[in-house]
C-alpha cells in the first residue's frame, strides 16, 4: 500500500482508500473476492472475469502462491479450443489461519479457521457475566485464542470477534450487552490486540453471521441478502451489493427493536414497548403456549411445535401465528432494502420446512409485487459453526476492504 493510501485510512483502518489504491492492489482484491465468490478458477478465467490480460493476473497471483496464500490444483483438460491445460487456483488449507471468537454473556467460544472455512481447532470457557469489570472476559478470550492458534510461529491473519450486543466497530468497543453489564464499555479489540500482537476486529453477532454466509456459506457469490438470527433475541446482518452494512459506528442491525406494535404491546428486554422482539422470539412462543395451556409449554421449541402441529390444531395455529409474526419483520426489510434472499439462523431452523413454508406464505401475502420477484426464504444448513465462521469472515472482509 502506498503512503497516501495508508494515510487515507480512517481510525480502525477501514475507510475506503478510493482513488489512492494502486491498480495491482485493486486487482489483488478482485482476484481474492472472485475466488471466494466462485470457487477455484484458472488464471484465464480470472483474466476474463476481471477484464485484464493473463500476464496481469499472473503478476497478481504469483506473489500469493509464493506467500502460501493460494495453491495450484491439478490441471484440468483444456477446452474445445485447445491450448494449455488450465490449473485452477484456490486458497491453501495450510495458509494463515484466522482466529474466530463468539463472545456471549458469560461464555466464550473460539476457533482457528483455515482460509477455506474449515474449523481447525476449538476452545471455550465461561466467565462471570456479573463481574465488576470485563477483565475476566478479556483473559478468557486471550486464553482460548492461545489454545487454538498454532504455536509453531505461523502467524494468524487476524482475529474476528462476534459479540451478542451493540458494538462500536470503529473503536473495537462493546457498547452494551444487556445480559452481561461487565462487558458494556469494554474496549475489547485493542485490549486483545495488545496481548496477542494481532489485528483484532469486532462486530455485532448477526452481522458476523452474514459474513460467514457470504464467505463460507449459502450466500457465497450472492450480491445482496439478509442473514436473520431468530431465537431468544432477533438480529439481522445485511449484505447489499457485496458490502456488509454497518450503519454509523456499527449501530445498525438492531432489527429486534424495530417497532411493530403501536398500541401497548409487551415490554421488551430493552425496556421499551412494541419491539418486534416481543412477538417473534422463542420466549414469545413459550408465553403463548402457556396461555393456551399447551402441554410442555415451558420447554417448547420451534422444532417441537412443528412436530406437534401435524396432529394438533392448536399447535398448528400457534405455529402459523409465530410464522406470521416473523414474516412482519421480513416484509418490512424487503420493502425498505429488497435484499431478496433471507437466510434464517437460530432456533427457528429446527422448525424445518413446515415453518419455513409458513413464513414464506405470510411474506408472499404481504409483500408488494416487485421487479425481482418475491423474496426467497432459506434455512441455514450449518447451525454449529455459523457464528465462528462469521467471526473469521470479519477478518477476511477487513483484509479485502483495506486493498479494495
Ligand atoms: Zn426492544
Amino acid at each position: 500500500m502506498t503512503p497516501a493510501a495508508r494515510a487515507a485510512r480512517g481510525p480502525g483502518g477501514r475507510s475506503p482508500v478510493g482513488p489512492w489504491v494502486t491498480a495491482s492492489e485493486a486487482n489483488r482484491a478482485r482476484v481474492l473476492q472472485l475466488l471466494y465468490d466462485m470457487g477455484p478458477l484458472s488464471r484465464a478465467d480470472l483474466a476474463k472475469l476481471i477484464g485484464v490480460t493473463r500476464t496481469t493476473v499472473g503478476s497478481v497471483v504469483q506473489p500469493l502462491i509464493d506467500g502460501g496464500v493460494l495453491v495450484e490444483g491439478e490441471p484440468r483438460p483444456s477446452g474445445a479450443v485447445g491450448g494449455k491445460p488450465a490449473r485452477p487456483l484456490w486458497f491453501s488449507r495450510d495458509g494463515q489461519p484466522i482466529g474466530a471468537v463468539h463472545l456471549m454473556p458469560g461464555r466464550v467460544a473460539a476457533a482457528a479457521v483455515s482460509p477455506v472455512g474449515e474449523v481447525l481447532a476449538t476452545a471455550g470457557g465461561t466467565f462471570r457475566a456479573d463481574a465488576p469489570d470485563g477483565s475476566a472476559a478479556v483473559d478468557l478470550v486471550v486464553e482460548c485464542l492461545r489454545r487454538v492458534l498454532p504455536a509453531d510461529g505461523r502467524r494468524a491473519l487476524g482475529v474476528g470477534v462476534a459479540v451478542g450486543g451493540m458494538v462500536d466497530t470503529d473503536t473495537g468497543t462493546i457498547v452494551e450487552v444487556s445480559l452481561a453489564p461487565a462487558l458494556s464499555g469494554l474496549p475489547l479489540a485493542p485490549l486483545v490486540s495488545r496481548r496477542l500482537g494481532l489485528d483484532v476486529h469486532i462486530d455485532h453477532h448477526p452481522r458476523a453471521q452474514a459474513l460467514g454466509d457470504r464467505w463460507f456459506g449459502q450466500a457465497r457469490g450472492v450480491r445482496s441478502f439478509a442473514s436473520l438470527y431468530l431465537a431468544d433475541v432477533l438480529g439481522v446482518g445485511l449484505v447489499l451489493d457485496g458490502a456488509v452494512q454497518r450503519g454509523r459506528a456499527g449501530a445498525g442491525g438492531e432489527i429486534g427493536h424495530s417497532v411493530v406494535e403501536l398500541d401497548g404491546g409487551e415490554v421488551c428486554n430493552c425496556g421499551r414497548r412494541g419491539c418486534w422482539e416481543t412477538v417473534a422470539t422463542v420466549g414469545w412462543l413459550r408465553g403463548e403456549a402457556r396461555r393456551l395451556r399447551l402441554p410442555g409449554a415451558g420447554g417448547l421449541t420451534p422444532g417441537r411445535l412443528a412436530e406437534r402441529a401435524a396432529d394438533d390444531p392448536a399447535a398448528a395455529e400457534l405455529l402459523d401465528r409465530y410464522a406470521r409474526n416473523i414474516a412482519v419483520g421480513i416484509v418490512n426489510l424487503q420493502h425498505t432494502l429488497a435484499p431478496g434472499l433471507f437466510l434464517l439462523h437460530g432456533d427457528v431452523v429446527a422448525g424445518g420446512e413446515v415453518l419455513r413454508a409458513a413464513i414464506e406464505a405470510h411474506v408472499a401475502g404481504w409483500v408488494l409485487p416487485q421487479p425481482g420477484g418475491p423474496p426467497e426464504i432459506v434455512l441455514a444448513e450449518d447451525r454449529d459453526h455459523a457464528t465462528l465462521l462469521g467471526a473469521a469472515g470479519i477478518v477476511l472482509s477487513q483484509s479485502l476492504a483495506r486493498i479494495r
